[in-house]
């Protein structure tokens, strides 16, 4: 995929699973389990999947999974498996993780930033040591302060080494990322500040949804997690996503989808509709 003047990949950073119920809130199980089906222990698979960018004289990650420094017992409470390493991830592209230039954090919740750093002979460093990080200052002031409801999924140690070796770049709203052709939208349903890059291009134009569209389940603008912290907020800001979305021609690009990577999507009355499903 072509976007904005940048090569576009997804990276597959690993597989775990969340509870059905959390994900989909107040709609009825026998609505979203036709559309991802659950286990015995009501969970559901989930996608780790980021973007790799590469143009413009930068080479760009957005998002990277839950990383693999968490204890057995986390792992088997989320079913962590089949997690890549950095080198690993970007060996497909012949580049070590020495030349990544940025990573777009969308938030800090664990399985968004997780990667983000990597111990080593028992302490923790940032897995891109020559990217600048760009976080939402106020997502950071949020996760370090402790006291939001969504704090359990704010683990430290996957991001207080970056600003310990000075490799953060904080960013203030939308207008505030020095990447070629790449803007953010903000949304504070979820959690407070996500940001969502999108890559602009006339006829590409890609949208890293991140949790405000987790899965391509969560089009309907009603369908949001138990675990955002404003419900209200999140049907609002989708709606207002998806008809710039229509408008625009965008392509969403789904974090955990377990099958479908993107799509773009179309109206169809007050609803909206997977138009044409994607992979890159
Ligand atoms: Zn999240």
């Amino acid at each position: 995929m072509i976007s904005g003047g940048y090569k576009i990949s997804s990276i597959e950073w690993g597989d775990f699973k969340l509870d059905g119920g959390a994900m989909f809130g107040v709609v009825p199980k026998n609505l979203w389990s036709q559309k991802i089906p659950s286990d015995e222990q009501n969970m559901i698979p989930m996608k780790a999947r980021g973007l790799f960018l590469e143009g413009h004289n930068r080479k760009i990650l957005i998002d990277l999974g839950t990383g693999s420094k968490d204890n057995d017992n986390f792992k088997k409470r989320f079913a962590i498996k089949n997690v890549k390493s950095p080198s690993e991830a970007l060996k497909t592209f012949g580049l070590s993780p020495e030349e990544i230039t940025d990573v777009i954090i969308t938030h800090l919740h664990f399985d968004h930033c997780g990667g983000s750093t990597i111990d080593f002979k028992g302490k923790t460093y940032p897995a891109f040591k020559n990217a600048k990080y760009h976080i939402q200052k106020k997502q950071w002031d949020n996760a370090i302060s402790g006291k939001s409801r969504d704090s359990a999924s704010f683990l430290t140690q996957n991001f207080l080494p970056l600003f310990e070796n000075g490799n953060i770049v904080f960013t203030d709203g939308e207008n505030d990322l020095d990447l070629k052709n790449i803007s953010l939208k903000i949304t504070s349903g979820h959690t407070f500040f996500q940001q969502h890059p999108l890559i602009e291009d006339n006829i590409n134009p890609v949208f890293y949804c991140g949790d405000i569209f987790p899965t391509s389940a969560h089009i309907s603008p009603k369908w949001v997690m138990a675990y955002d912290n404003h419900a209200e907020k999140s049907v609002e800001e989708k709606r207002q996503l998806l008809e710039q979305a229509v408008k625009e021609n965008w392509i969403m690009f789904f974090e955990h989808d377990p099958l479908i990577a993107a799509c773009r999507i179309e109206k169809k009355g007050r609803s909206f509709e997977i138009s044409e499903t994607l992979s890159f």
